[in-house]
């Protein structure tokens, strides 16, 4: 007999270590009893499918123990694929938007009538299933002119625009159908440049083209007058911005029926593109209508001020006076 057999031996011994046993046999009923989820806040931060004795941390949070640098498996959120179809991403070798550069206001001081994005009426992209305006619209006065935003090689100046701005098929049958039906003029006079660092500039709607197809023009050269044909309920310019090597956007496909293909390359926002410190810039709508964080964010009163004196801000006296007559469309 060792040492070890001889302790278990002692009858005392025995007694100790049932003592124990209860004990520990008694805490586990105790934690277990004490479930957060049943009365403890944070245990909707817990998964249902946790045993009892992991949800029972000992810190009685509840919470499964982890550091502030440590985030746990149970709140990290499953990551969301972001480019669903990868068949419509290629190689890109054209520079994100942001860094595109010598991009100048195609109308001087004009008023942004509507912006990239999602809209209700006159949609052509489909992104994440939701309507897109293609381009930015800016106003100014019939007639105006229209300028080039950066340096290129006219690519068209006509109607038949469509087969140079990047669709995925044959855009041809848009034309053949207006041809058929004898409405070719319902399309918008329109002008395309190849800007040579992979994208191409649209302006459409204009009352007509003052450039060439071969022509090379610099940023600022007039390249037509402000206009309304096309599908336009006023005088402004449509200017898209298209990634020739980017990746396939959806055209509405309801569009289709009229000859439109159904992808096109990707469409990118001209407010990350066009230099808002040009003199050019819409500045009087610069904060309002864009404002800069992008981050939508609800409405609050302005931070108090710490000047004695009450600024009257938003009053009709700061109203701007001279107010270009803004055609929406
Ligand atoms: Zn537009």
């Amino acid at each position: 007999m060792n040492r070890h057999t001889a302790v278990l031996a002692r009858p005392g011994t025995w007694v100790a270590l049932v003592a124990v046993a209860a004990l520990i046999f008694s805490g586990a009923v105790a934690l277990a009893m004490f479930r957060p989820g049943v009365g403890a806040p944070t245990g909707a931060l817990a998964s249902p499918t946790l045993p009892a004795v992991a949800q029972a941390s000992p810190t009685g949070s509840g919470r499964p123990s982890a550091g502030p640098g440590t985030p746990s498996p149970q709140v990290t959120p499953t990551p969301e694929p972001t480019q669903p179809s990868t068949d419509k991403v290629g190689p890109r070798h054209s520079v994100d938007p942001e860094r595109l550069k010598d991009y100048v206001w195609p109308l001087h001081n004009a008023w942004i009538t509507s912006k990239f994005g999602p809209r209700n009426f006159g949609q052509f992209l489909v992104i994440d299933g939701v309507g897109y305006h293609d381009g930015l619209d800016i106003a100014t006065h019939c007639g105006d002119q229209v300028y080039a935003a950066h340096d290129g090689r006219v690519l068209v100046a006509d109607r038949t625009f469509d087969k140079f701005i990047g669709y995925r098929g044959h855009p041809e049958d848009i034309y053949n159908r207006l041809q058929r039906l004898g409405r070719v003029n319902a399309l918008a006079i329109a002008v395309v440049i190849d800007d040579g660092n992979g994208y191409r500039s649209l302006y459409m709607h204009l009352a007509e083209a003052t450039v060439e197809p071969g022509q090379y023009v610099r940023a600022g050269d007039q390249i037509g007058k402000e206009g309304m044909t096309g599908a336009a309920t006023g005088c402004h310019l449509h200017y898209s911005l298209i990634r020739m090597d980017g990746e396939w956007q959806d055209v509405l496909p309801r569009l289709n029926k009229y000859g439109y293909p159904l992808l096109i390359r990707e469409h990118v926002d001209p407010l990350d593109v066009l230099p808002w410190g040009d003199q050019y810039a819409p500045k009087r709508l610069r904060d309002q209508i864009y404002p800069p964080s992008p981050t939508p964010t609800p409405a609050s009163p302005p931070p108090p001020t710490t000047s004695p004196s009450p600024t009257p801000t938003g009053s009709p006296g700061t109203t701007p006076t001279a107010s270009p007559s803004a055609h929406p469309g």
